[in-house]
Parts: structure tokens; sequence; C-alpha cells
């Protein structure tokens, strides 16, 4: 039997589906600035906006200025504009928990888990997720890289999480679906490791030190693992 008193989520696909929701946002921007003028098909202004976002990472916010600068559009407000609305609404329509995100957090708290989040990212854009996805009144504590200085998987985040709800890392839990951000480094300090199979699925296991302890294609299956 697990002796598990505390379980901390990642937040990008482990508790809503952030691949989807960027992927349908770029694609309904891109559809939006072709409608407004821009000259390229679909799939290769797909193409050329996923190496600009891989170029200057996620939280660059010049990502269609770069675009439109590369395909020779430099300065057309209004293709801009389109891409930036449809951008944004689609954003919001997709950020929402997955079906079993709020009914796996409200079994938890029924059997007095504690709950934490440990997120790479921006506090306020992570907060913002939270407080949108109407979730954030579940978790006792909320680390967040930018406020720490500290990314996943430096075993010094998981720690202070740790720390932050008065537990040993043998009665706490860390789900997440990135290998090497969420497993490794939670898995370093003795915590009790789930990967949850969202998102893209880039990670390969290498070695037994990147194993998880379980692995679940659902949210609501930890519920299961913390009956054992
Ligand atoms: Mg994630």
């Amino acid at each position: 039997m697990h002796k598990i008193k505390a379980v901390f989520f990642d937040v990008d696909d482990t508790l809503y589906d952030s691949t989807f929701q960027a992927e349908s946002a770029r694609r309904n921007a891109i559809k939006a600035m072709i409608e407004a003028g821009l000259n390229l098909t679909e799939e290769t202004a797909m193409r050329s906006l996923r190496r600009i976002v891989r170029r200057f990472g996620s939280n660059y916010l010049g990502h269609f200025n770069e675009l439109l600068r590369e395909s020779g559009y430099n300065g057309n407000p209004r293709i801009m504009a389109a891409g930036l609305i449809a951008y944004h609404n689609t954003k919001l329509t997709c950020l929402v928990p997955f079906r079993d995100t709020v009914p796996t957090l409200l079994s938890l708290r029924d059997r007095n888990y504690k709950l934490g989040i440990i997120t790479n990212g921006l506090a306020v854009k992570q907060w913002e997720k939270l407080i949108r996805l109407g979730i954030q009144h579940f978790f006792d504590s909320v680390i967040i890289s930018e406020e720490i200085g500290r990314e996943k998987p430096d075993p010094r985040i998981f720690k202070l999480a740790i720390d932050s709800l008065k537990c040993k890392p043998s009665e706490a839990m860390m789900v997440g679906d990135r290998i090497d951000r969420d497993i490794v480094g939670a898995k370093k300090i003795g915590m009790l490791t789930v990967q949850i199979l969202k998102g893209n699925q880039r990670d390969s296991i290498k070695n037994s030190e990147e194993e998880p302890d379980y692995i679940i294609p659902e949210l609501r299956d930890i519920l299961n693992i913390l009956e054992k």
C-alpha cells in the first residue's frame, strides 16, 4: 500500500489538452490570416509557424510578426489583427479541463489528499490557466518555475513543493506527461511518479532512472493507483 499524502500535478497536457489548444489556435489563426489576404497555403504557413515557434520559444510574443515578415507581408495590420483574434479566441475556447480532471480532483479532496501544482513557465500565465480552467481552489500549493528560479527537472523544485505541503518524498506522488521534466526530477528525490499519456509523447524512456512507477492513459487512473 502506498502511503501517499500529497498529489502534485504538472499543468500543460496533464490537466488540460494544451497540445490540442496550441495546434488549434495556430491553425485557426493561419486560416483567418489567409482569409484576410495572406497568400500561402494552410500547410505551408503552418510549417513556417511551427518552425518560428521552435526557434523563438513558445513564450515569444512576435510569432505572427515573424511569419508575416518572412512571407513578405511586413506591417500588414489587417492580416495581423485577423490572426491575433482567431488565435486568442481559439485559445480561450480550448482552455477547458480534460473531462475527468475536475471529478478526479474532487475525489482526491474527498479522500483528504493534499494537492499541489509543479509547473514550468511564467507565473501569471500559469495562474491564468488554472483560474480559467476553474480549478485554482483545489490546490494547497502552486509552485511555478519563474517564481523560484528553478525549472523541472531540477530536483530542488520538487523538494520545495514537498516541503510546502510538509510531507516526505515517499508520501508524495508526481503526475505529469513529460519523462524529461516531470518524471526524472521527481524520481530523483524519491517521489512516486506517474506519467500520463497526453500531448505529443516525444519522450522515450532511455534507462531505469527515467522509468515512471506507473503509466496511465487518463487522469482518473491515479485513483486506482492510490488504492494499491
Ligand atoms: Mg506537461
